[in-house]
């Protein structure tokens, strides 16, 4: 059988029918109006000359239509281009010519980012506007839906190692990479995702985390395929997140540290009833010890970390979960979920040196992690050289420096990039960041190195003061050197209104460094 994505949906319709499949603005949908939706769609995109192996670009925020457009495209064999809403019209351009995509679906609250670069597009011959208003001339979604059958649609032959989704990566760290990512990866990285996050169609699964990213990318393959209901949320405020949980029951949510920090000063200060808690909230991108601890004990949710990057489909370790840590006492229990963890089922993890020799499993030699699973991608689009580069004997190069400890658990020190050279020493920002959170009055930290006369580098904090709080840079830096060795403390804060970040929520250090030039004049 060919592992092909589409048939998660066929499940779904087969086995959960009649069952509500998506919940969202207000609208609920059972699987097999899903289902139906998707086969208008795939008779629209035919009619309008989409055929297999053709680029369809999506921008919106989480939708009903977005989920429908998973479905509806991968039928025909095209392959979708989802693209982060929070980019700047000429990286629309960028994206859009860079794909050569046909097609473009744009939510209506986005389409005033098209407008601009209208006339430079280069091969999209179509755009298409959910909810239309007088003032675009474009397609609009429901009429142009409503012209074609909900019967099912001849499928072409796929194969599993066909691309499925050209996902470009977040641009942390420069400009984004189309990553590849096939059928098979998507579909075996969600066989793996379900069954370490427990899955299951008890599930009510709230969609915080944008779909276009690809952690929440990957979430509609599993979700689906299961049964559960998924909620979409347009955007992660925490009160919409707070009355959804209680409206809907939500059970399993994944979200960016950073939203998860909202969430956390949310309940803190209004105190939500939460009648029905949630079974476990999902994290990656480097979460701060001190949230693990206050999902845990403040919320009572079970926290889980996960590790990924695009290029692998994404996940491929995750946190140890609580039934497997027994008897351990809770700060043993916090200490342990705030690492990345384990190799996930069908993923091969090992921390290499500079030599490609395996460090030992001393839980402090740092190295380079690399990756090999199911989920690695095809390649990057148009760019064999980056491919080259990354993917080397088969294993993923990550640029993600680690150390494994003698469980085989994983902690993610820092990017390569982002490493901090001090007198010789690697010291972590991840590491630093983590100690300022569990400062009363920060509410966000980042930091970098910047150059010193002495010790070559050291770190730089850039903080959000919470509101009500005040704090001196020289207590910060007080409070750094009572936690941290003092070669890792930090030598100087920046307060700012806020920090630069990614549509995903990450902050872009990349940005921080400019302004650190910027600040000294
Ligand atoms: P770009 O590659 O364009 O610079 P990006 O690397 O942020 O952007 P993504 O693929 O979205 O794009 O993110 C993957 C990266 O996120 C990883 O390489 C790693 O640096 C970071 N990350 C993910 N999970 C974790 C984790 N649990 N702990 C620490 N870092 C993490
Ligand atoms: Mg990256």
């Amino acid at each position: 059988v060919p592992l092909v994505v589409t048939h998660f949906l066929d499940r779904a319709v087969s086995l959960y029918g009649d069952k509500t499949g998506v919940i969202c603005d207000g609208k609920e949908i059972t699987y097999k109006q899903l289902y139906e939706r998707a086969n208008q769609l795939s008779h629209g995109l035919k009619d309008l000359g989409v055929t297999k192996g053709d680029r369809v670009a999506y921008l919106a925020p989480n939708t009903l239509e977005m989920l429908e457009g998973f479905y509806g495209i991968f039928q025909l064999g095209a392959v979708m281009v989802p693209l982060n809403i929070r980019l700047k019209p000429d990286d629309y351009l960028f994206i859009l010519n860079h794909s050569e995509s046909k097609v473009l679906f744009v939510d209506q609250e986005l389409y005033h980012l098209i407008v601009p670069i209208k006339n430079q597009l280069q091969t999209v011959e179509t755009i298409i506007v959910h909810y239309k208003d007088e003032d675009t001339n474009e397609i609009a979604y429901d009429e142009w839906l409503a012209q074609y059958p909900t019967t099912a649609f001849e499928r072409p032959d796929i194969d599993e190692n066909d691309i499925c989704s050209l996902l470009y990566t977040s641009g942390t760290t420069g400009k984004p990479k189309g990553v590849m990512l096939t059928h098979r990866n998507n579909y075996l990285h969600a066989l793996v995702a379900m069954h370490h996050l427990r899955v299951s169609d008890r599930d009510n699964y709230l969609h915080v985390l944008p779909m276009f990213h690809v952690n929440g990318w990957g979430a509609p393959f599993y979700y689906t395929a299961n049964g559960a209901t998924q909620i979409c949320l347009r955007k992660a405020v925490p009160e919409w997140i707070f009355n959804c949980i209680e409206k809907y029951k939500v059970s399993v949510m994944h979200m960016a540290p950073t939203v998860l920090n909202l969430l956390l000063q949310y309940y803190e200060q209004y105190k939500p009833s939460i009648s029905h808690p949630v079974r476990v909230v999902i994290a990656g991108s480097a979460p701060p010890p001190a949230f693990v601890t206050r999902v845990e004990k403040e919320l009572g949710w079970e926290f889980i970390q996960v590790y990924g990057m695009t290029e692998s489909s994404p996940l491929s370790t995750v946190s140890t979960i609580r039934s497997h840590l027994g008897d351990l006492p809770l700060h043993e229990q916090y200490r342990m979920k705030a690492k990345a963890g384990h190799a996930m089922i069908g993923c091969e993890v090992k921390v290499v040196n500079e030599q490609g020799e395996e460090v030992p499993h001393d839980g402090k030699t740092i190295g380079e992690l690399i990756v090999r699973s199911n989920g690695v991608m095809k390649g990057y689009w148009k760019n064999p050289e980056a491919t080259m580069e990354t993917i080397r004997n088969g294993w993923l190069y990550t640029g993600d420096m680690a150390t494994v400890d003698q469980y085989g658990n994983i902690d993610i020190v820092d990017r390569k990039k982002d490493i901090i050279i001090s007198g010789g020493e690697n010291i972590s920002s991840i590491e630093v960041e983590g100690v300022l959170y569990d400062h009363p009055a920060v509410l966000e930290a980042a930091v970098i190195a910047v150059p010193h006369k002495k010790w070559g580098e050291t770190p730089h904090a850039f903080v959000v003061t919470r509101p009500g709080h005040h704090v001196t840079e020289q207590e910060l830096i007080a409070f750094s050197r009572e936690k941290l060795a003092h070669f890792k403390a930090i030598t100087g804060v920046t307060f700012v209104d806020e920090l630069p970040k990614t549509a995903s929520g990450k902050i872009q250090k990349v940005h921080l460094r400019k302004e650190y030039w910027n600040t000294l004049g």
